[in-house]
Formats: C-alpha cells, sequence, structure tokens
C-alpha cells in the first residue's frame, strides 16, 4: 500500500480514558470523568424529548441540508441559513476546512499548545505548517501574523483556548484580523463560547459580517451536552460557506443529532443554568488552587489547567486509582499540569480531595 507519507507520523486521536476501562483496572464500582470536558448536567430535557418522541425511520438517511436544525440556528443566531456549515461535531468541521484548504504547497499558522486537530488535519493534507508559541497562555497573534508567508492559506485561533482556557480580548482580535490579508481564511474555534463570562469578549458572529474571511466554530458537544450525537456548525460569509460545502461529506449530521440540536437551541434556560453552576465550580478550583499556591489559568470555559509542580502523569495517575479521570498535561504540551473538567458540586469536592491528598502525600 502506498499510504500518504505523513499518514505514518500520526497517532489516532487519544481520547480521555473510558469510563469503563478505569472501572475495570482499578476494580472500582464508581468513576467520575472529567477529562473530555463533557457537560457534567447532561443535555436539556427537551432534546432528550425530541430524542424519544421522534418518529423518523432509521432506514433513512438524514436530511443531507439538516433543513430544520439549520433554520432554527439561523433564526436563534440571527443569521441567513447561507451563512452556515453543519459539521458531525466541529472536529468534522475542522477536517473539513483543512480538506477544502491544505495541501502541499500551503502552509497553516496555529497557536502551541493548541487544541490538536488543526495540526493533525494539517498533517494530514501535507501542508507546512507553522505553530507559534504561546505567551503566558495567550495566542501571541504578532508573531502569528509574522509568521504568514506566500502560501499561507489559514490562520486556527482557539478563543477560549483549549489546554489554556484563556481567551483573546475584542480589542487584541480586531486589530488583528484587520491585519491578516483577506484571501487567508482565519478560523476562530469557539467550542466553548458558551461558559464565556469575559467583559471584553466580542461578537464573534458580527466580526463573520465585517471581516469576510473569518469563520467561527462551534459545538453541541460542550454546554449543550450532546457530544454523543456529533454536531457542530460554522458561521461565515455566504461565499465562503459555499466554497466549502462540496468538501462536506454529504449526510455528515444524523438524524438524532439533528432533532436533539434543534431542540436544545431553544431551550436557552439550560445553558444559562449551566453557566452559572459551572462558574461556581470554577470557583472551587480555584481556591482550591489559592489554598495549595498552585498556578492556573482564570478559565473561560468548563475546565481548568493547573500547574501541580510535578509530572502531570503522575497526578494522572493517582486520581485515577482514587476514580477520577482527568488529562494529563504532558501530552497537552504542559508536562506538570493536570487539565480538569469542571464537574458537579459534588465531583468537583471529590476530585479537589483527592488532589489533596496527593500534594499532602509528595
Ligand atoms: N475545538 C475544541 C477547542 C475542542 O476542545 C473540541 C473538543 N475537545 C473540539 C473543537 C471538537 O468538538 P466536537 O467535535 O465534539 O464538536
Amino acid at each position: 500500500m502506498r499510504w500518504k507519507e505523513q499518514l505514518l507520523t500520526l497517532t489516532p486521536y487519544q481520547p480521555g480514558k473510558s469510563i469503563e476501562a478505569v472501572k475495570k483496572e482499578f476494580k472500582l464500582d464508581q468513576i467520575v470523568k472529567l477529562a473530555s470536558n463533557e457537560n457534567p448536567f447532561g443535555c436539556s430535557k427537551q432534546a432528550m424529548a425530541a430524542l424519544q418522541d421522534h418518529q423518523s425511520s432509521m432506514a433513512i438517511y438524514p436530511d443531507g441540508y439538516a433543513t430544520h436544525l439549520r433554520e432554527t440556528l439561523a433564526s436563534f443566531l440571527n443569521v441567513d441559513v447561507e451563512e452556515l456549515i453543519l459539521g458531525n461535531g466541529s472536529d468534522n468541521l475542522i477536517q473539513i476546512i483543512s480538506r477544502a484548504l491544505l495541501h502541499s504547497n500551503a502552509s497553516t499558522i496555529m497557536a502551541t499548545p493548541t487544541f490538536s486537530q488543526y495540526k493533525h488535519n494539517a498533517v494530514i493534507e501535507g501542508a507546512v505548517i507553522k505553530e507559534i508559541p504561546l505567551v503566558e497562555g495567550e495566542h501571541d497573534l504578532d508573531a502569528m501574523l509574522e509568521a504568514v508567508d506566500e502560501q499561507t492559506n489559514i490562520i486556527w485561533v482557539c478563543s477560549p483556548n483549549n489546554p489554556t482556557g484563556t481567551y483573546i480580548p475584542e480589542h487584541k482580535l480586531s486589530n488583528f484580523l484587520d491585519r491578516v490579508p483577506s484571501h487567508i481564511l482565519v478560523v476562530l474555534d469557539e467550542a466553548y463560547y458558551e461558559y464565556v463570562v469575559a467583559d471584553d469578549y466580542y461578537d464573534s458572529i458580527n466580526l463573520t459580517r465585517k471581516y469576510e474571511n473569518l469563520i467561527v466554530l462551534r459545538t453541541f458537544s460542550k454546554v449543550y451536552g450532546l457530544a454523543a450525537l456529533r454536531v457542530g456548525y460554522g458561521v461565515a460569509n455566504p461565499a465562503i460557506i459555499k466554497a466549502l460545502e462540496p468538501a462536506r461529506e454529504p449526510f455528515n449530521v444524523n438524524t438524532l443529532g439533528q432533532l436533539a440540536a434543534a431542540a436544545a437551541v431553544k431551550d436557552q434556560s439550560f445553558v444559562e443554568e449551566c453557566k452559572i453552576k459551572n462558574r461556581q465550580g470554577l470557583e472551587q478550583f480555584y481556591s482550591f488552587c489559592e489554598k495549595f499556591d498552585l498556578n492556573y489559568y482564570p478559565s473561560q470555559t468548563n475546565f481548568i489547567l493547573i500547574d501541580c509542580q510535578t509530572d502531570g502523569d503522575e497526578v494522572f495517575h493517582y486520581l485515577q486509582t482514587k476514580g477520577y479521570i482527568v488529562r494529563s498535561g504532558r501530552p497537552l504540551g504542559f508536562p506538570t499540569a493536570v487539565r480538569i473538567t469542571v464537574g458537579s458540586f459534588d465531583q468537583n469536592e471529590g476530585v479537589l480531595n483527592a488532589l489533596s491528598e496527593f500534594l499532602a502525600e509528595k
């Protein structure tokens, strides 16, 4: 077989460890997974009801245009249906965008550390990859601009950023967008958008009107609690959407995902409630870090990156033996940190108790 050479350098995405695997390995009855930034409160009751009530046949393909979801989202976001593209999770949108714009004569720019899939897809497409280190956890937008060359086709901006939880203030983002050449697509990944509380956060949908080379990506996997159903969306100028559409697989968003996501959009009180509980949860983590003098990045997301000043893998393994699955910071580019998803009040208390035991034993 003559595989693309670059495929041989890649490993598949490493998801957070599964609950079943850890239960078995450590002979534990109860496992709490705080590794993949899922919503600990599940999803909207209305989304569940939409799934239970649905009558459509499993033998029929999904609506390839996702008409109902598209129209629901368009009216919620106050955009045109032509300004939307739907994905099988935002992962799928990252793949579609890469497929449409990257090749061996193209270059692409991203921060590091950031979400792994920008690089992963760029490697598959054979593009030249320019990774610009974060500065104090934040995108170095000036350095990203300096990295632009003749071949640059995409700049990836993750705000709030995974794994740091940091965001780009409005004035910095606008200043950056003003300077990006208009033929380069800027992908603003806002997977954690709904959790943001910062006053100087921008209205990204409005920015897509001002900057016709900007696409905003969001997902139903985080605050909407529908990660299992794989639905994400992109918002951009209709010309961008039109250019991307042929690179999208015909039935990429499944029927159940379309139904549940449309119902979830209509239940914004669930989103609001989760956002409030998430803030309260983050406060639990902040107090803990302050008590134990641990560094962390203030987060605009539903996770927190804590520097435990010791090998992140070691902390990860210890917490696992106590029934908590978190993410070691090591593979995420922060070797002495762990990334923990904010859970329910009790889950947060539990993982922080286990972490304090670890620190005491150290
Ligand atoms: N972007 C970021 C920044 C993420 O953290 C994630 C999920 N880990 C995704 C995109 C992908 O999310 P999904 O495919 O579930 O929509």
